[in-house]
C-alpha cells in the first residue's frame, strides 16, 4: 500500500548509515525531529463531502486525504503536520472514457471543479485542490491502464492513459517492447501524468522526452472529445499534441494515448567514470553529446554530489580504497563522477562504448567500470525512499532543476548553489547542496539540485526555511538564463515565474487555450496559469 504521507509503498525502506548521517550532520549540524499527525488525527478532519450522490464517485474520507496532496515540499509538510486545508470532496475512478464524459457532466451540473490525477507524485502541487467555494471531485485515472493495441509494424502502442511505469513496461515487455520512459517516479507515475507535464525519462538521450514518445490519443474535455491523430509527421500547422503536452489537467483529461515504442535493446549497462575536475568533465560530456555519439544516458555530479553520493553509499572500506586509487591517478578532492548508459544491438553497444570513452579519457576521464553503474540502475527508484529516513532524523530534502544553453550552464550551477547556500544564513543554518547534468542535448542541458536542511521545531518554521530557499533559487534561475522548470513543470509552485518566459502575450495565449476547452474554467484550477 502506498504511504498516505510519504513517498513510495510502506513495505520499502531506504535507510542510511550512522556513517552516512555522520556525514550530513557534520555538514549542517545534528538535527531533532518532530511527530508527525496520525492518519486518525487527518481523518478527523475531513469534512463532508459537497458533491451530490453519484454510483462512480467515493466520498469517504481515506479516500479524498489520499487523493488531497502529490509530493511537493508544501504537500509533504501538510501531510506530515496534518494540516491538509482542502480536501477533495469526492474521488471516481473511470474505466473508460465513456465514464470520464459521464463525470464531466456531472461535475458541470454541480458545479464542481475537477482534478484529473494521474499517480499523484507532482512535486509541484499539480493535483493539490485550491480552496474553492465549489466542490472539488478528483478523477483518478488509475483503472484505465490497459495495453489497448500494439502496431508492431508501425511501433505504435495504444494505452489506457492511467498505465503507471511499471505496467506499461510489464505489458511492452509481454510483447519484447519497451516505452523507454524511466522518470525517478517511475513506481507510480503514470502516461497522463507525464504528458500533462511533460516528463522526461532518465534515459532521455536515446528514447527523448515524453514529446518525442507520445504520437497522439484521446482527451475528454467539458467541450467535448478531441481526438488527436497520430501521424509520423504532419505540416497541417499547429501540432494538438503541443496543446496537451503540458496542459497540466486544465484542458480536460487524457483517456487514451498512442505512444512510440522501440523494439527491447539487445544490451545494456551502465558505466562509471571519474574525472579530476569540474570544468573538463562537462567539456567532455558536450562533446560526447554534440558528437552524437549514442549513449543512452548521462548523469555527471559535481564534486560536492559526487562526495555526497559516495559517503551515503554505505560501503565505507570500499569507498576509501576507489578514492585512494582515484587520488593516486590523479582525481583527488574535487573529482565528479560519472554514470553512463550504453544501450543497442551489440555492435551499436561496442561502438558507441568505446567512441565515448576515448572522449571521456582525453578530457582526463578514469574509467571504473560497469559495477557501480549495477548498482546505481539497481538503485534508481529507490533513492526518493531516503526522503522519508531522512525526514525521521529531523532533515528535510528538497530537489529543482531547469535547464540552460551551454554557455550558461557552468555558471548557472554556481549561482543557484550560493542562493540556496546563503538562503537561510540569517538564522545561522547551514544548506547541504549539490547539483548533476543530466537530459544533456546538443544545445544545452538540465541541471538538476538538490538541497538538504534540519527541519524547524514546528512546521511553519520549517516551510519558512523552505519558502526562502525556494524563492532564492527560483529567482537566481530566472535572472540567469534557465527555465523555471526542465521537467516538474508548473503546478502551483512555480506558476508566479511563467510570465518571465512566455510574457504577456504568451500567457494570454495560454489562457485563451484553456477557455476554449473549458469555458467556465472548471478544469484543475490555479495550476500553470491563474
Ligand atoms: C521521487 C520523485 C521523482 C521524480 N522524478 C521525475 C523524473 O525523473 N522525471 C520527471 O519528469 N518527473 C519526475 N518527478 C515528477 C513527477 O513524477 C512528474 O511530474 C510526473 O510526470 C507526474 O505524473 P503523475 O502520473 O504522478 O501525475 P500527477 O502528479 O497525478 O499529476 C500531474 C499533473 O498532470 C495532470 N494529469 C495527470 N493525469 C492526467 C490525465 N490523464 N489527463 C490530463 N491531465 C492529467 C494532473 O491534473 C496534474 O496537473 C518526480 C517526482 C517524485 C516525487
Amino acid at each position: 500500500m502506498r504511504r498516505w504521507n510519504g513517498w513510495g509503498d510502506e513495505a520499502v525502506s531506504f535507510p542510511l548509515s550512522e556513517e552516512a548521517y555522520g556525514f550530513i550532520s557534520e555538514k549542517i549540524g545534528k538535527a531533532t525531529p518532530v511527530p508527525d499527525a496520525t492518519l486518525d488525527e487527518v481523518l478527523a478532519k475531513v469534512p463532508e463531502s459537497r458533491l451530490p450522490e453519484h454510483s462512480l464517485v467515493i466520498t469517504a474520507p481515506e479516500e479524498r486525504l489520499r487523493h488531497a496532496r502529490g509530493q511537493s515540499f508544501p504537500d509533504w509538510l501538510a501531510l506530515r503536520s496534518g494540516n491538509v486545508g482542502v480536501f477533495p470532496d469526492g474521488v471516481s475512478y473511470p474505466v473508460s472514457g465513456q465514464e470520464v464524459r459521464i463525470l464531466l457532466d456531472y461535475a458541470r451540473q454541480a458545479k464542481a471543479v475537477v482534478i484529473p490525477y494521474g499517480g499523484g507524485t507532482s512535486v509541484v502541487g499539480h493535483i493539490t485542490p485550491e480552496r474553492n467555494p465549489n466542490p472539488v471531485l478528483t478523477i483518478d485515472t488509475g483503472r484505465m491502464n490497459h495495453l489497448l493495441n500494439l502496431d508492431k509494424e508501425s511501433q505504435v502502442a495504444t494505452f489506457g492513459a492511467g498505465a503507471d511505469g511499471p505496467s506499461v513496461e510489464a505489458q511492452l515487455r509481454a510483447h519484447g517492447y519497451t516505452l523507454g520512459h524511466f522518470p525517478q517516479s517511475f513506481e507510480f507515475s503514470r502516461l497522463g501524468g507525464w504528458i500533462a507535464t511533460r516528463s522526461s525519462g532518465q534515459q532521455s538521450l536515446r528514447y527523448g522526452r515524453i514529446e518525442r514518445l507520445f504520437a497522439g490519443g484521446r482527451l475528454e474535455t467539458p467541450e467535448g472529445t478531441l481526438d488527436i491523430p497520430d501521424f509520423p509527421a504532419s505540416s497541417t500547422g499547429p501540432d494538438l499534441r503541443e496543446m496537451v503536452l503540458g496542459s497540466e489537467g486544465r484542458i480536460g483529461v487524457l483517456t487514451e494515448v498512442k505512444m512510440r515504442v522501440t523494439p527491447l535493446p539487445e544490451k545494456e549497462k551502465f558505466h562509471v567514470l571519474f574525472f579530476p575536475g569540474w570544468q573538463a568533465a562537462v567539456d567532455a560530456v558536450r562533446k560526447v553529446v554534440q558528437g552524437l555519439i549514442s549513449l543512452s544516458m548521462l548523469r555527471l555530479s559535481n564534486p560536492v554530489e559526487t562526495q555526497t553520493q559516495l559517503a551515503l553509499a554505505g560501503h565505507e572500506r570500499l569507498v576509501s580504497l576507489l578514492e585512494k586509487v582515484l587520488a593516486w591517478r590523479g582525481a583527488g578532492v574535487g573529482k565528479c563522477m560519472l554514470t553512463f548508459g550504453v544501450t543497442g544491438n551489440r555492435k551499436q553497444y561496442r561502438t558507441s562504448k568505446k567512441q565515448a570513452l576515448r572522449v571521456f579519457k582525453r578530457a582526463g576521464g578514469i574509467y571504473a567500470g560497469s559495477y557501480m553503474g549495477r548498482k546505481w540502475a539497481e538503485k534508481r527508484f529507490f533513492v526518493p525512499y531516503l526522503r522519508n529516513s531522512l525526514w525521521e532524523r529531523g532533515y528535510a530534502v528538497d530537489t529543482l532543476e531547469t535547464a540552460a544553453n551551454w554557455q550558461n550552464v557552468g555558471q548557472i550551477v554556481g549561482i543557484i548553489e550560493s542562493a540556496l547556500e546563503g538562503a537561510l544564513s540569517r538564522e545561522s543554518e547551514r544548506v547541504h547542496v549539490f547539483s548533476h547534468l543530466s537530459h544533456l542535448y546538443p544545445q544545452g542541458s538540465s541541471i538538476y539540485t538538490t538541497y538538504l536542511f534540519r527541519i524547524g521545531d514546528t512546521f511553519e518554521k520549517t516551510f519558512e526555511r523552505w519558502k526562502r530557499l525556494k524563492t532564492a533559487a527560483s529567482e537566481a534561475i530566472v535572472a540567469n538564463g534557465g527555465t523555471i522548470s526542465h521537467h516538474h513543470g508548473v503546478g502551483v509552485d512555480h506558476a508566479s515565474y511563467l510570465i518571465g518566459e512566455k510574457g504577456k502575450l504568451g500567457i494570454a495565449a495560454i489562457k485563451a487555450l484553456c477557455r476554449q476547452f473549458d469555458p467556465d474554467g472548471i478544469m484543475n484550477p490555479g495550476k500553470l496559469v491563474r
